[in-house]
């Protein structure tokens, strides 16, 4: 099949990449490397069958001849760091960006798989949370570029259905980690695994009991492959069900690096989620999905990955 992947040099992008090259299809990657990196697919540049589109999709994209069966639209930053200090950027891709590959589905008759948020539930009221939960977002909030430009995302694929029939799915992603993230992100897994290499203090915001539920890139992908490749539209979570506080898994960390760093304490940002869990029966029943890689496991690869690519 032809592919076309937004996103596809960023950190869960490139390994959806290196998964779907190695099952034979041509993929077509769309990044604008604003969080994305090509040293994330400078591997691949040299395939017949990949190529490399540097666009910005919130522009029109130029155009692309014959067949694309499958879009995944995962273009956007992620970070809370990254997304609030390119708001507008990150609004834009969300909405723009989605529309314009939307179009794009329409017109080539492809599938669109679009990666929202566990961020759509806000601080959320119900715990875990499962995909009936519409979610407590503060609509004019520090995150809401990237939490209600999410749930526009999600409310416009299901218009392009109603209206067009565009065969569609959602996936909310939950916290994920490994090889390839950015160690200056900001998010909590670089941060901890940088300090504790250096031996440099281990920022915890926050009294650090705020808790996460953190998913391997891996598994990630796989949940990502088995969405496309199913007949489900409404969203999906994706995540590992694994929850635990900030202060566990930096002791975690901690020990795995033999780190003498110790904590320091700062103030906790504005509108950071108390807890984060996913409900994934949903995923289990209709995708059969379910994690497999467990976090000690997880953090030990993301570790040696960061100890060869530099920290
Ligand atoms: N966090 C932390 N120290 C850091 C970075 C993050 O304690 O150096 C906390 C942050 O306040 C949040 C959690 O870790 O409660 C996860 O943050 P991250 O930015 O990774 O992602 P989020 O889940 O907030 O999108």
């Amino acid at each position: 099949m032809k592919i076309l992947i937004t996103g596809g040099a960023g950190f869960i992008g490139s390994h959806l990449c290196d998964r779907l090259i190695n099952e034979g299809h041509n993929i077509i990657c769309v990044d604008n490397l604003g969080s994305g990196n090509i040293n994330n697919i400078k591997h691949l540049l040299k395939s017949k069958k990949f190529t490399f589109i540097r666009h910005n999709i919130i522009e029109q994209l130029r155009l692309i001849e014959g067949r694309i069966h499958q879009i995944y639209h995962l273009a956007s930053r992620a970070s809370p760091r990254d997304y609030q200090e390119y708001p507008v950027e990150t609004a834009l891709a969300n909405s723009i960006g989605t529309d314009r590959m939307l179009k794009l589905a329409l017109a080539k008759n492809a599938k669109l798989l679009f990666t929202s948020t566990s961020e759509a539930y806000g601080e959320p009221k119900e715990h875990p949370q499962n995909e009936a939960y519409f979610g407590n977002v503060n609509p004019v909030g520090i995150r809401s570029c990237y939490d209600e430009s999410k749930r526009f995302g999600e409310a416009l694929l299901m218009a392009y259905h109603r209206e067009y029939g565009v065969d569609v799915k959602i996936v909310r992603i939950f916290n994920t980690y490994g090889p390839r993230m950015r160690k200056d992100d900001g998010r909590v897994i670089p941060n901890f695994i940088t300090q504790c290499l250096t031996h440099k203090p281990i920022t915890i915001y926050g009294e650090g009991l705020q808790t996460r539920s953190f998913c391997y890139i891996s598994d990630m992908v796989e949940g990502l492959v088995k969405m496309m490749n199913s007949s489900e539209i409404g969203p999906k979570n994706l995540g590992n069900p694994n929850e635990m506080t900030i202060i566990e898994l930096a002791k975690l960390i901690k020990k795995l690096t033999k780190s003498r760093s110790k904590f320091t304490y700062n103030q906790l940002p504005k509108d950071d989620p108390t807890k984060r869990q996913p409900d994934i029966s949903k995923a289990r029943k209709l995708l059969g999905w379910e994690p497999t890689v467990g976090l000690e496991e997880g953090l030990k690869r993301t570790i040696i990955w960061f100890k060869k690519n530099g920290f």
